[in-house]
């Protein structure tokens, strides 16, 4: 009997490869703009027609190509970037599968004009649907220029798959957007249809950044320097208040190659924790350096996807970096007490550059301060008296940043604790507790109101969270243990969180028949509520772990928090207050809660001065 299986065709093998690597015109500019930088190239131009569906070209003054390499570059595997098996361990250049030239030509017509330095005239290469057409000697500039017609010609199902071409224009420009940010050291002129869209001068990266978004975006970024030995993360987050409804603005490079990848995405909302409105996304350019060696690229033929050799490491990395840059940057909001008219219950939260997130604020007075005209919104010196006393002593970065992570090592001054105050001064600070609730004190320029329970949460909150890391867990043991029933699912949630509950510092033993018997409790609980606090600590666990999801770490410090954290109707003394109110200051965000409240409201003498009328 005859055989069945064949080797496909080389061309009919292309054309299927081809649906990999160029899947849509903007996949072929990219793959071309892959190869301009691999070959050095210092400017770049890149023209479309049609939105590339007619000609898409690129030329640079890159190094070019011999008459040889010319021909050999259309054919499958044909590359110059790597040899040795072991290269795929350690990928350096941009391209390395030696397919886009042979794909690109298997499925459009291409024109190839290319020169070295070493040469006095260039070659001409004509290619239609894999056949070379026409190689000849041409006069041309060192570099390469090379025309793709009529994309897609010969798969009509590939043509009529692209969108409208407005879509496909738009995916053009998105894929020169992210190379020019990646590569600001190179020129890029982009010409769609006879417009020239972008003219970009060779810049550094903060000049690329306002060249590419304006004036008004590049004002609203914080620059992001972070390193350690193996990873490095440079580039800009955006500020809270110009964070977009979607998350189209983000732009994510390693090694400064585009890539797509949902850890290091979340790893950077994290770092905004409640710093966002609800629903909408942080702008940023952020390229991560790592060891070739500690990641795999080669994962899909369109080289989004990258995989880490370590992605958890990386993940806490990124995190750190972006949310050490933001605290560092005074990013925290400034509360100005604007009662939207539309409703009273609703206080809004204000960070510094002028957006809002709003916030539930249940407690407005009313006919309090009511209805300040917009222009009333007083902008913020966002650091209170304590801040900038605490920035005096050397507490520029909250020390709870390097406790976090004790693992990267992010390189940084190690900043010192203040002394603790002498009594007499603390005693001399001006502070009082209404209602049992709120903490008021004066600083230089107005009045403090901090909300003593969303406080101690966010502090225990932090405390929890280094306790993870660091296993130094503050324990009292209990002279009385206290033996508790709990349900059978409470029991065994208590049997699956024993060694993270240990840490908190809780010291509980499994006594069977739904029973624990607690032996020690966190520092921070107050003896004598022990079982009530297990009990809550549960409750909201399993409150939190319904409604959200939340890592089981991060629900515990939640939820421990929340239910440790002293109440509202807790009366506190002087030093009490004091002591709160500074170690509210040492966390990484006191502005905030760990669910989004507010927890200090600043009201600037100015604001009394108005309504008093001396002004
Ligand atoms: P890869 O980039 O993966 O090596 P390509 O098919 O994209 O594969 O390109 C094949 C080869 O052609 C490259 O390895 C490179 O040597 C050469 N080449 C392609 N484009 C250029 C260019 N613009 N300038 C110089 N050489 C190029
Ligand atoms: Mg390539």
């Amino acid at each position: 009997m005859e055989s069945k299986i064949h080797i496909l065709q080389p061309e009919l093998a292309n054309r299927i490869a081809a649906g990999e690597v160029v899947q849509r015109t903007a996949s072929a500019v990219k793959e071309l703009l892959e190869n301009s930088l691999d070959a050095k190239a210092r400017n770049i131009t890149v023209i479309v027609k049609a939105a590339g569906m007619e000609i898409i070209q690129v030329a640079d003054d890159g190094e070019g190509m011999s008459e040889e390499d010319a021909l050999m570059a259309f054919q499958r595997h044909a590359t110059s970037k790597i040899t040795r098996p072991e290269d795929l361990e350690e990928i350096r250049t941009l391209g390395f599968r030696g397919e886009a030239l042979a794909s690109i030509a298997a499925v459009a017509q291409v024109e190839l004009k290319t020169r070295t330095k070493e040469e006095d005239v260039g070659t001409l290469v004509r290619i239609d649907g894999n056949e070379v057409k026409e190689q000849a000697k041409t006069s041309a500039p060192v570099g390469t220029s090379i025309v793709v017609r009529n994309l897609f010609f010969n798969t009509p199902a590939r043509r009529n798959f692209l969108k409208s071409r407005q879509t496909e224009l738009k995916n053009i420009t998105d894929a020169v957007t992210r190379i020019a940010l990646a590569y600001p050291e190179v020129g890029f002129q982009y010409i769609s249809d006879d417009e020239e869209l972008f003219n970009l001068k060779p810049a550094t990266s903060a000049a690329r950044l306002r060249d590419l978004f304006g004036e008004k975006q590049a004002n609203g970024v914080i620059t992001v320097r972070e390193h350690n030995e193996v990873l490095s993360l440079e580039g800009f987050v955006g500020r809270p208040d110009f964070a977009r409804k979607q998350r189209v603005e983000q732009y994510l490079f390693l090694n400064r190659r585009s890539i797509v990848n949902r850890a290091i995405q979340h790893a950077v909302f994290q770092a905004y924790e409640h710093l966002l409105e609800h629903g909408t996304y942080p702008f940023y350019v952020l390229n991560l350096t790592i060891d070739p060696r500690c990641v795999d690229v080669n994962v899909h033929p369109s080289k989004l996807e990258v995989k880490f050799e370590n992605e958890s490491q990386v993940y806490r990395f990124v995190y750190s970096a972006v949310k050490r840059t933001l605290a560092a940057n005074d990013l925290l909001p400034s509360m100005s007490l604007e009662v939207a008219a539309a409703s009273p219950e609703t206080a809004r939260l204000r960070f510094g550059g002028g957006g809002m997130a709003e916030v539930t604020r249940p407690h407005v007075p009313p006919g309090g301060f009511h209805a300040p005209s917009p222009n009333d919104q007083i902008e913020m010196e966002r650091v209170f008296r304590r801040i900038e006393s605490q920035l005096d002593e050397g507490l520029a970065v909250p020390s709870s940043f390097t406790k976090e992570l004790p693992r990267e090592k992010i390189v940084q001054h190690q900043p010192t604790r203040p002394e603790p105050r002498r009594e007499s001064e603390a005693e001399a600070r001006a502070i009082w507790q209404i209602h049992n609730k709120y903490i008021l004190s004066q600083i230089r320029t107005g009045l403090l109101i901090v909300d003593q329970h969303v406080a101690h949460e966010r502090i225990l909150y932090e405390k929890v969270l280094s306790n993870f890391e660091n296993s130094l867990p503050s324990s009292q043991q209990l002279l009385f243990p206290q033996t508790l029933e709990l349900s059978p699912g409470d029991y065994q949630l208590v049997g699956n969180l024993l060694e993270d509950l240990k840490k908190l510092g809780f010291d509980i033993k499994l006594f069977g028949k739904n029973t624990v018997v607690i032996e020690g409790i966190p520092g921070d609980v107050r003896v004598g509520n022990e079982s009530k606090i297990l009990q809550d600590l549960l409750d909201e666990y399993k409150h939190n772990e319904h409604d959200a999801k939340l890592e089981v770490r991060e629900n515990l410090a939640k939820s421990f928090a929340c239910k440790a954290a002293i109440k509202a109707g807790d009366k506190l003394n002087t030093s009490e207050m004091i002591s709160l109110i500074d170690q509210l200051f040492a966390t990484s965000m006191p502005y905030v809660c760990p669910h989004g409240r507010p927890v200090v409201v600043k009201i600037p003498i100015e604001e009394l001065d108005r309504r008093f009328g001396r002004t």
